[in-house]
């Protein structure tokens, strides 16, 4: 594989950054990855473990000379780290950011990048509910997909460099209007995840079955709700603020037909039930 930038560099280290600077190395598709993360703590380790060429104590030094740059930090802070960067980019470099909601960050970041500079927003959509420097690895991206969702006025050859760079660290990348992501996410990923949420919190708190059955009696559904319960407090608090509209439109959707089966079940309907049942397997079989 071929050197497809020459300095990137990474800000935030944590699981994605983590995993794109082992992903990069392992291919060689870059000269030299520089990193910032704003935690000293986090840094030293990132510096132990040998993440990137170079951990720098600024994101000002991170940047310098860098032709990708990429924001690898919770949603909630795009826009400050933007803003902290933006006077140190180089002229003709990419700005990209991994961010799980599109048109906030679009709306927080944009304003503070630099004329001759591109900015290209992306999602990778792929992840583990572990966080921080030591949690990444290469093959994290490998067959997932990785979103891209360009501005009107993003710079073609910009757009089509970073393709490169995505599907050389294994994933398939596809363009999304970022208002339609944002949509599409709420549904796969979002609204998934605050049901989750709930169905831990509400395990939690049923006095009449204790923590120990919950965890030893616990099928393979829970597992899976535990799991995704487990993700990161910071990232996905950012991910609920920033894409409101329609995580409550999915919310608010999902509200409805729970009410729906609720009344079912208390209604002895099975016909309804079954029916529903069929229809939600048949849209299963038809993506798998
Ligand atoms: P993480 O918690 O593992 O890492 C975040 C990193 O950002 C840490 O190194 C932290 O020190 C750093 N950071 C926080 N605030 C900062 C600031 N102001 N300046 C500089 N560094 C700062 O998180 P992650 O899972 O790698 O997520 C990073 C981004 O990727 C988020 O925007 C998230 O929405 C997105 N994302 C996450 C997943 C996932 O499943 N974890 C998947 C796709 C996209």
């Amino acid at each position: 594989m071929s050197v497809i930038y020459d300095r990137v560099a990474l800000i935030g280290l944590g699981l994605i950054a983590g995993s794109m600077a082992h992903a990069m190395r392992e291919a060689g598709l870059a000269r030299e990855i520089t990193g910032y993360a704003r935690s000293a703590a986090t840094r030293e380790t990132a510096r132990e473990i040998g993440l990137c060429d170079m951990v720098c104590d600024s994101a000002a030094e991170a940047v310098a000379g860098a032709d990708l740059v990429v924001l690898a930090v919770p949603v909630g802070v795009m826009g400050t780290v933007a803003a902290e960067i933006a006077p140190h980019l180089a002229a003709g470099a990419t700005v990209t950011d991994v961010g799980s909601v599109k048109q906030a960050v679009i709306a927080a970041v944009q304003p503070h990048i630099p004329a001759g500079v591109h900015f290209v927003p992306g999602h990778p959509l792929a992840g583990t509910e572990h966080s921080g420097p030591r949690s990444g690895f290469a093959s994290l991206f490998r067959n997932r997909w990785w979103l891209l969702t360009p501005l009107p006025d993003s710079d073609a050859g910009a757009v089509d460099r970073l393709g490169r760079l995505i599907t050389a660290m294994g994933a398939k990348m596809d363009r999304m209007e970022p208002a339609h992501h944002d949509l599409v996410l709420a549904v796969t990923s979002h609204a998934p995840h605050l049901i989750a949420y709930t169905m831990v919190g509400v395990a939690d708190h049923l006095s009449r079955v204790a923590d120990e059955e919950v965890i030893q009696y616990s099928a393979a559904g829970f597992r899976d709700f535990t799991r995704i319960a487990a993700s990161d407090p910071t990232m996905w608090r950012d991910v609920f603020l920033h894409n409101k509209e329609a995580t409550l439109d999915i919310l608010g959707r999902f509200t409805e037909e729970l009410f729906m089966l609720q009344r079912a079940i208390r209604m002895g309907d099975g016909p309804q039930l079954y029916d529903y049942f069929t229809r939600t397997r048949a849209i299963r079989r038809g993506i798998i």
